[in-house]
């Protein structure tokens, strides 16, 4: 399928790797010229040659902490005008216990899972709607819908940028702006690796079990890929998904027992 987003720029938050990477590969795959960000300068760089040689688009990488103001003006500032697609995405917050958290525990991961991807909005939001079109995907996590008890952090900061969503991805839809977001399930990244490690810790198994253990959870069975994620990205990102409005788009395998 012809995505219709040939020649079309983006930036996608923290891409060097994960989740961010798979976007970053898939909108490059369907043309897109990429403004690439993480904060280690060496693995993006890496990453920004590697995607610019494969699809044959260019790609800006812009090492920053995308939750600072300052790391979000030098990725803006390397953008420039006429961006017409934002995927937001940073690091999640620890896992823990309710008791564990205090108030700057707190800020640090709103700051991080809210306040920064809401910046971005604000930040590219008012060209799209004079353009007439942008696209705009937020990272989450299935959270959102099915909260996961350890990862409080999360839960509570990813929810406040659920509900900013909500309601603005309504107020831009009339100039052609869409906003969405995408609430991975557990998918093959470093992250995955890092939560599956807190496990073998804790239970004393090692880490083909932890891993089994969680595939055993998932109806599908298995971890979701970067690949499949980046595809869905692109697509809520193409031309055909002009009517997808505010929607929280669960890719979990199955694992989250709901029915809408
Ligand atoms: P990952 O494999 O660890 O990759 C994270 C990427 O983000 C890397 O490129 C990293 O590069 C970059 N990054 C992290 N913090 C950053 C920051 N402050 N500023 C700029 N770049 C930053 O993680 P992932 O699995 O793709 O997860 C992405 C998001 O999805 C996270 O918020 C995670 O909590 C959420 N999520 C993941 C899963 C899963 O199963 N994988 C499930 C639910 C939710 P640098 O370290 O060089 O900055």
């Amino acid at each position: 399928m012809d995505l219709g987003i040939r020649g079309k720029r983006a930036i996608v938050c923290a891409g060097s790797k994960g989740l961010g990477r798979g976007c970053a590969e898939a909108l490059a795959e369907a043309g897109v010229d990429l403004i690439l960000n993480a904060r280690s300068a060496d693995v993006l760089d890496a990453a920004a040659q590697e995607i610019a040689k494969t699809y044959g688009v260019s790609v800006t990488p812009v090492a920053a902490d995308i939750t600072t103001e300052e790391g979000r003006a030098k990725v803006m500032a390397a953008a420039g005008e006429g961006i017409d697609i934002l995927v937001n995405n940073a690091g999640g917050p620890p896992p823990g216990l309710w008791s564990d958290w205090n108030r700057d525990d707190f800020i640090k991961a709103l700051d991080a899972n809210m306040l920064a991807p809401i910046a971005m909005m604000q930040a590219v939001l008012p060209a799209m709607m004079e353009r007439g079109w942008g696209r705009v995907v937020n990272i989450t996590s299935q959270s959102v819908r099915a909260p996961i008890a350890q990862l409080g952090l999360s839960n509570s900061a990813r929810s406040g940028l659920t509900g900013f969503v909500a309601g603005t991805s309504r107020q831009v839809a009339g100039s052609g702006v869409t906003i969405n977001n995408m609430l991975p399930g557990i998918h093959a990244t470093d992250r995955a690796v890092s939560l599956d490690s807190n496990v073998v810790k804790a239970e004393g198994i090692s880490m083909e079990e932890a891993k089994a253990r969680r595939a055993k959870t998932i109806p599908a069975g298995r971890y979701g890929t970067t690949t499949e994620f980046g595809a869905m990205c692109a697509f809520l990102c193409s031309q055909h998904a002009g009517f997808i409005v505010g929607q929280n788009i669960m890719l979990d395998g199955g694992a989250a027992n709901i029915s809408v």
